[in-house]
């Protein structure tokens, strides 16, 4: 079943030279499927690879990727396989620990169609979904009526249904709710001879094919027959996940499989990992949204002590308790956003802390058992223990830094990364103490560390030892893993509790169930797959989890050598995990100086794939493809770099492809939980691309704007000829590639840098602060510069217009912070902007002065590119001192030095769109404070993400339309919504542009940066 890369021709720098290739057979295949099936057949290299991968060690070449439209797709998908002797793999969001995802086979995607809502019940609470559906998505589509489905993975944002129902998952509140087993009530599935039949409750199965019918009678008699075998070995803990559930007919669980005790056959489909059969419907029971909500954070002295208690609290029927041990707590101190929120969280010095979570249909309902957990931790000997949370917000902050402490610990640098594989043992409580005391002592012995977290209720503690798959992770692996089972065997627990078997614990089938079960699910799979199609190599007949040949980083992975543009040495570093130390920059043994780390930091977990809050990934939101998401560029950035993608991938069409449709948003910089900042990646990759293609004119026109630009405000009336001349823009689309539909910034010629720069040549080094103007706010807006010297000026400070310093910095041309240039991978040219902007400023920095912008966009890469190309200590304390022009008047005001007198305005109400970096650099709420500063005006924030114009993007015409859906995901219908009167706010240059622009056909509407909106605020005394 595995699918290996063969191997091509030697290459000196390349170790692993294995090649993700077109097979002979595959050609015909992709063409039958692409004849059969609607929807995408993705069978070229770059796309196999990006499927070759899930959130777990391994990766195999996939034979092709099939995107669906329908069940019809999926049926005709299935036959064309079926006829050819080819394995399926069902697939989700892909973010599986296990390797379950990851096969020799056709995988078939359900997230980007599958996706639709079936029939919703009310009165039954039941609803029928399509696989795809993610959960967070469904939960949000059932608020309003009050109910949710309460299997609460964590990863909520992007898990599918299917997924979650194919790994049995379980959330944090399975106390309260159960499993992903206990809350399905019908799966309606496709065998893969194409059978079909609705999998229920046994009393609803009479109508089902013969073929069913015979097949349900060979569970039936393996289930009869194993009977006291099922009894002696399938684990009695809530949380088991391994193997089939056999137990089906004769339920071994604390929690029965159904209210009734009567057997329904879609709990033997859950949890089968995708080789049993296609779940085409799923029909879900719903629960009632919790009204109200208390939270007790139980402070403890030790970790054994808080594990020891665990069992005691559960009595109280809480609906979580969820530990969060000392590493994550120092994490979370460590993050200046989180300080506060976990220090309202603890008393003193604890070495861990248990969150109870009580649910309740009144408000003192909770807030009573909040009182119970009081009185029960005197009575255990720890009074003074719990810190009471009753309000809403505050218990929300700290499950949010829980779910933090995990990403920041999942960023670790270095090789060695924290690897799932014993990651969700699950044992009695009343032995978790001992389990975790023991179990660090074994992770200690093989000179590692692991941190605890998780769900203490039910015993399922998570740990991932750090290991080094690179070199010896995989003896440590196997050595842990076996002396972590025979805890769990000891402990009579299970080996999984919550992840599934996959590739990492297909093995463990055998240990875990005995050699008769093993046998009896053997026969299962053989029922319902005779030709062993069905996602072959999972829970039954598996492979060895320490195959390397399976690993993502085998032992001996090399990456190709490469020159930088950037500096990515901060990634090019080892770990130490028992010391938790890091080797200084450089000395990683990267031969890609750093790049090649960073882009490997991604870990596949798929929440760039997520659809809520904040920014990332707007790309993928638009278009639903992998390809288009961080993971699949991060992937599809890493083959390349190791050669898996063949000879100079990185200048190649399949890189060029996906990063294309970045708009460089940083949002994966601030929320992908292992940082990975895909802006920056592919800043660097464009300049390799650059180098080894010709940068079309369009692209030479944008990037090299900073230097015409003082020609074109000469003649503005010139240039704006395009926006008015009738088929000016036609033929700017043909010539160019600007979009015909949309209209380009009209130049100006009352640029505000000429009207300063004429007036003297005064240095300003007894300015407050100096205002940096970009190009942008320069020639096309340069009231906002105006209105920022007004404020600043009625606010009380000395303000200097910067300007360049230097013979050989062209004195006369504006100082510009090189973004066009790095846009098109023209770092080059950027890095002398930037020294431009660093000589011209050093000197007020030096002297203490601030350095305010306007242009997020701009002013933020001072603070971040800046730091990554070369340009010294000086570029360092530029970042630190420079500052968008409301941070740095929040600051003021939070120091108490803002006299800012402001009078209210017309308008009652304003709505923000915040530009994508400054949500990723916490730059976003000064915006909101300093608005609030004006009396009587509500300030609403746009909860969105990208614009979609981002920079020149939205203007390519070959953009547009991705563009459009971008701003039509959020930012639209909230400004068509927003009532007229209402202040429309945006600091982005491009995000006013793409409002303007959307709205016109409908009435236009009008952004206008912050700084104006104060500006009309002032006091007629201080304006
Ligand atoms: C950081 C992190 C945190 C996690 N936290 C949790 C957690 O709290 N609880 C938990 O239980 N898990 C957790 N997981 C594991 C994983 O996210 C869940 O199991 C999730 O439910 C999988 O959903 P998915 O859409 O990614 O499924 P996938 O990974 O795509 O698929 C899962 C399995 O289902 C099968 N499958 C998918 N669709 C179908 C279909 N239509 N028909 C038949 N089979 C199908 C696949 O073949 C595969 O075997 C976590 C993973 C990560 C990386
Ligand atoms: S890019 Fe980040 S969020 Fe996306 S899968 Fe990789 S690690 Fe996860
Ligand atoms: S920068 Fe934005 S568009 Fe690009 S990968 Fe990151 S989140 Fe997606």
């Amino acid at each position: 079943m595995r699918g290996r890369f063969p191997r091509t021709g030697a290459s000196p720098v390349i170790a692993k030279p294995l090649v993700f290739h077109r097979r002979r057979s595959d050609g015909s295949l992709a063409a039958r499927l692409a004849r059969a099936v609607s929807g995408d057949v993705l069978f070229d290299a770059a796309s196999r690879g990006r499927y070759a991968t899930d959130a777990s060690i391994y990766q195999v070449e996939p034979v092709g990727v099939v995107v669906p439209k329908s069940a019809d797709a999926v049926r005709a998908a299935l036959a064309v396989c079926r006829d050819a002797g080819v394995p399926v793999l069902p697939r989700g969001a892909g973010s599986s620990q296990c390797g379950q995802t990851v096969g020799a086979a056709v995988v078939i995607d359900t997230s980007k169609y599958l996706n639709r809502f079936g029939a919703l019940d009310l009165d039954a609470m039941t609803v029928s979904v399509e696989p795809g559906v993610v959960l967070d998505r469904l939960n949000a589509w059932l608020k309003p009526q009050g109910l949710w489905f309460p299997v609460d993975v964590s990863t909520s944002a992007q898990a599918t249904l299917g997924g979650m129902a194919g790994n049995n998952s379980c959330g944090s509140r399975s106390i309260a709710y159960g499993n992903m087993v206990h809350n399905v009530l019908a799966i309606d599935a496709m065998l893969s001879d194409g059978t079909e039949a609705r999998f229920g409750p046994e009393r609803d199965m009479a109508g089902a094919p013969a073929r069913i019918g015979e097949l349900l009678r060979g569970l039936h008699a393996i289930a009869e027959r194993e009977r006291d075998e099922i009894e002696r070995n399938v684990p009695k803990v809530l949380r088991r996940v391994g193997g089939y559930n056999i137990d089906v007919c004769c339920p071994q669980g604390e929690r029965p499989y159904t209210a009734d005790g009567r057997v329904n056959y879609a709990h033997l489909l859950v949890g089968s990992e995708g080789t049993l059969a296609w779940t085409r419907l799923l029909t879900l029971q719903l629960a009632p949204l919790p009204a109200h909500r208390a939270l007790g954070v139980v402070n403890f002295p030790t970790l054994y002590r808080a594990m020891e208690c665990a069992r005691h609290l559960v009595d109280l029927k809480p609906s979580a308790v969820e530990l969060v041990d000392r590493t994550m707590i120092d994490l979370a101190r460590g993050n200046p956003a989180f300080r506060p929120v976990i220090e309202r969280a603890l008393i003193g010095e604890p070495d861990a802390i248990l969150l109870v979570e009580f649910i309740g249909a009144t408000r003192e309902d909770p807030v009573r058992r909040l009182k119970d957990l009081v009185a029960l931790m005197g009575d255990l000997g720890l009074p003074d223990s719990v810190v009471e949370m009753t309000d809403a917000p505050a218990q929300k902050a700290l499950w949010e830094v829980r779910k933090a402490g995990l990403n920041i610990m999942m960023s670790l640098k270095g090789d060695g990364k924290p690897v799932s594989f014993i990651e969700d043992c699950a044992v009695p409580l009343e032995h978790l103490a001992d389990y975790v005391d023991r179990l660090t002592q074994v992770f200690a012995r093989h000179g590692t560390r692991g941190t605890w977290y998780a769900h203490a209720s039910v015993g399922t503690l998570h740990v991932r030892p750090i290991l080094d798959m690179r070199r010896d992770g995989a003896a440590k692996m196997r050595a842990i893993a076996e002396e972590a089972s025979a805890l769990v065997r000891e402990y009579k627990g299970a080996f999984s509790g919550e992840h599934g078997d996959g590739l990492v614990r297909s093995e463990w089938v055998g240990w875990q169930f005995g050699p008769r079960l093993t046998k009896a699910f053997e026969e299962i799979k053989d029922l319902f797959d005779p030709a062993g199609l069905m996602n072959p190599g999972k829970i039954v007949r598996g492979t060895k989890m320490d195959d390397a040949s399976l690993f993502r980083f085998r032992p001996g992975h090399r990456t190709q050598a490469l020159a930088t543009a950037l500096d990515w040495s901060a990634w090019d570093v080892q770990n130490d995990p028992l010391a938790g130390t890091l080797t200084p920059p450089g000395t990683g043994g990267d031969p890609a100086q750093g790049f090649a780390k960073a882009v490997e930091m991604c870990n596949n977990n798929g929440h760039c794939r997520k659809f809520d809050a904040g920014t990332m990934c707007p790309s993928y939101r638009a278009t639903r493809d992998e390809q288009h998401s961080t993971r699949g560029r991060a992937n599809t950035l890493r083959l390349a770099l190791s050669g898996e993608l063949g000879a100079d991938a990185l200048t190649s069409a399949p890189v060029r492809e996906a990063l294309d449709l970045c708009v460089s948003c940083k949002g994966c910089r601030r929320e992908c939980p292992t940082g990975v900042d895909m802006a920056k990646m592919k800043i660097e990759a464009l300049y390799h691309l650059r180098r080894a293609h010709r940068l079309p004119l369009r692209d030479r026109l944008i990037a090299h704007l900073p230097r015409w630009a003082p020609r074109a405000a000469r003649l503005p009336w010139l240039v704006n000829l395009r926006n008015t001349l009738p088929g000016a823009a036609a033929l700017g689309e043909l010539l160019l590639g600007f979009s015909a539909r949309r209209r380009l910034p009209a130049w100006r010629r009352d640029t505000f840098l000429k009207s300063v720069h004429g007036s003297g040549d005064d240095a300003g080094m007894d300015a407050d602060v100096v205002l940096f103007v970009d190009t942008f706010t320069n020639y096309f807006e340069p009231e906002n510069a105006t209105a920022a010297v007004n404020v600043l000026r009625a606010a009380g400070r000395r303000v200097h217009v910067a300007r360049a310093i230097g013979a050989d910095a062209e004195p006369r041309r504006p100082l510009c912070c090189g973004r066009t240039y790095l846009a098109a991978g023209l770092v080059d040219e950027a890095k002398k902007e930037a020294r431009r902007v660093v000589a011209a400023l050093a000197p007020h920095v030096e002297r203490g002065a601030a350095i305010v912008g306007l242009e997020p966009s701009c002013l933020l890469s001072l603070r971040d590119e800046f730091l990554v190309m070369g340009l010294g200590e000086a570029a360092q304390r530029l970042s630190e001192s420079a500052f968008l022009v409301e941070e740095y008047l929040a600051r003021e005001h939070r120091a108490g030095r803002l006299d800012l007198r402001l009078t209210a305005l017309p308008q009652k109400h304003a709505l923000l769109h915040t530009h994508c970096h400054q949500k990723a650099f916490d730059a976003a709420a000064p915006v909101q404070q300093v608005l609030s500063l004006i009396p009587e005006l509500e300030v609403e924030m746009i909860e969105a993400s990208c614009c979609g114009m981002a920079g020149s993007f939205g203007y390519d015409a070959a953009h547009y339309d991705v563009s459009v859906k971008m701003a039509e995901l959020a930012l639209l219908p909230a400004v068509r919504g927003a009532l007229r009167g209402t202040l429309l706010v945006a600091d982005g240059t491009s995000c006013r542009h793409q409002i303007a622009d959307l709205t016109r056909p409908s009435g236009r509407r009008e952004a206008i940066h912050a700084i104006r909106v104060l500006e009309r605020a002032l006091s007629p005394r201080s304006a």
